[in-house]
């Protein structure tokens, strides 16, 4: 299911509570962590803007609804300071969404603790037959079906604004309606097998574990991977941005284009694209060759993997350089400058690049992960016999399926208990 999610204005806004908050602030965050949580569902979601600054027409904002599954632009209200509440239009064409627009409606305001105002409908002054909100008439117009504009409190009222100041509290709106979203429009219609989804997330594992196949050391493997996070954001199928607007596709069209033949000119269109954004002619050609040797699709991770180290390998002593660097940003260094050569080589995008790095390198390079994890699952072992915890086996498979996130909830009920008996 692909989900499009619009943080409405931009930052900085004119729409402000008394105390500090900016609509498009809180709605870019909102958005942000509903599709975490949505993509981590397995959902494929996507953004109107791709920085909180960003400020697209309403109609450009609606056209993103284009085979989408559900649409939502995401709001903070504003009347006379002493209204308060959620609010949720459907679009004026989708009746059958006024259940789900009520229940999304009545789970915020559940958690905000404040009115339920329900499910709306506003309609143009022009036509019956088509909504008031243009950012709703536009993605109607993409046949999206399901549309709605939320509301999630008032911004102009002391108590609602006070919630929406906290991002601990838009982390549990965005949960809210995610869990809305899942029971309306579910991502595994009659399949009860989760997919794995398509995120960074997997990619990073995969490019760490086939760099760790191919016996490179953990700096060299991080500095690879900082310079492949900056050309691509670890996305096979990326095709260069500039270019999606003017190929007019966007990067899943593409790449089915280049793997159905319908389009020819993938060697030729100086378009950068895949994990390192091969750009030349050259080696654009020689990879199409090689995906097709492979018989595997243009955005293959695992045949761009190959067909980098393959590459590495031409470039006389750059692997054993990677592999003798002392320190993230010397690899990183070496695969920017020898390698990849992007227009811009600063110090500045050096050291940006090997910053990226660095967080592979802190998350992936554990001395020893059993020994590691064996500290924790004593520690949660004790927590238990303690009894705070009925049973140490859920967060011991948190621990060992690598969702460190959740650990902080299991620290907050054990400080929660160390504060309740002292
Ligand atoms: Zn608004």
């Amino acid at each position: 299911m692909r989900v499009v999610l619009d943080p409405g204005h931009a930052y900085p806004s004119a729409n402000r509570g008394g105390n500090g908050y900016d609509e498009s602030l809180g709605m870019w965050k909102l958005c942000n962590y509903l599709k975490d949580i949505l993509v981590e569902q397995g959902y494929d979601v996507a953004l109107t803007k791709s920085t909180k600054e960003e400020n697209p027409s309403l109609t450009a904002r609606g056209a993103f609804a284009k085979n989408s599954d559900l649409f939502i632009s995401e709001h903070s209200n504003a009347a006379n300071g002493s209204a308060r509440g959620a609010e949720v239009y459907r679009s004026v064409q989708l009746p059958n969404d006024q259940q789900l627009a009520a229940d999304m409606s009545k789970a915020i305001s559940s958690l905000m603790g404040n009115t339920n105002r329900g499910a709306k409908t506003r309609q143009s002054t022009k036509s019956a037959t088509s909504d008031y909100y243009s950012v709703m008439a536009s993605a109607r117009r993409q046949n999206c079906p399901h549309v709605l504009l939320i509301e999630s409190g008032f911004h102009d009222n002391v108590e609602d604004e006070a919630f929406l100041l906290v991002d601990d509290n838009l982390k549990k709106i965005a949960e809210a309606q995610a869990n809305v979203i899942m029971k309306y429009i579910p991502n595994y219609v009659g399949n009860t097998t989760k997919p794995t989804p398509i995120t960074t997330q997997n990619n990073e594992q995969i490019i760490w574990d086939f760099l760790k196949s191919k016996n490179f050391s953990d700096f060299a493997i991080s500095g690879i991977m900082g310079n492949i996070f900056a050309e691509s954001g670890l996305k096979p199928n990326n095709l260069q941005n500039n270019f999606e607007k003017t190929l007019g596709m966007t990067d899943d069209q593409y790449t089915q284009a280049v793997d159905n033949g319908s389009y020819a000119n993938f060697a030729t269109d100086s378009c950068g694209y895949g994990i390192v954004q091969w750009t030349y002619s050259s080696r654009k050609l020689t990879l199409l060759n090689y995906a097709k040797s492979q018989n595997k699709s243009i955005g293959d991770l695992n045949m761009q993997l190959n067909f980098m180290y393959n590459e590495l390998l031409t470039y006389k002593g750059l692997v054993d350089m990677l592999n003798k660097s002392q320190s993230v940003l010397e690899a990183s260094n070496l695969f920017l400058l020898n390698y990849e050569k992007p227009a811009d080589q600063s110090p500045k995008v050096q050291q940006l690049r090997a910053s990226y790095g660095e967080s592979y390198y802190n998350k992936y390079h554990v001395v020893n992960t059993t020994d590691s994890n064996q500290i924790v699952f004593d520690a949660i072992d004790t927590i238990v016999q303690v009894n705070v915890l009925n049973s140490g086996d859920y967060w011991k498979n948190v621990i060992k399926e690598g969702k460190l996130q959740y650990l902080d909830q299991l620290f907050l009920n054990f400080s929660n208990y160390v504060k309740t008996h002292n």
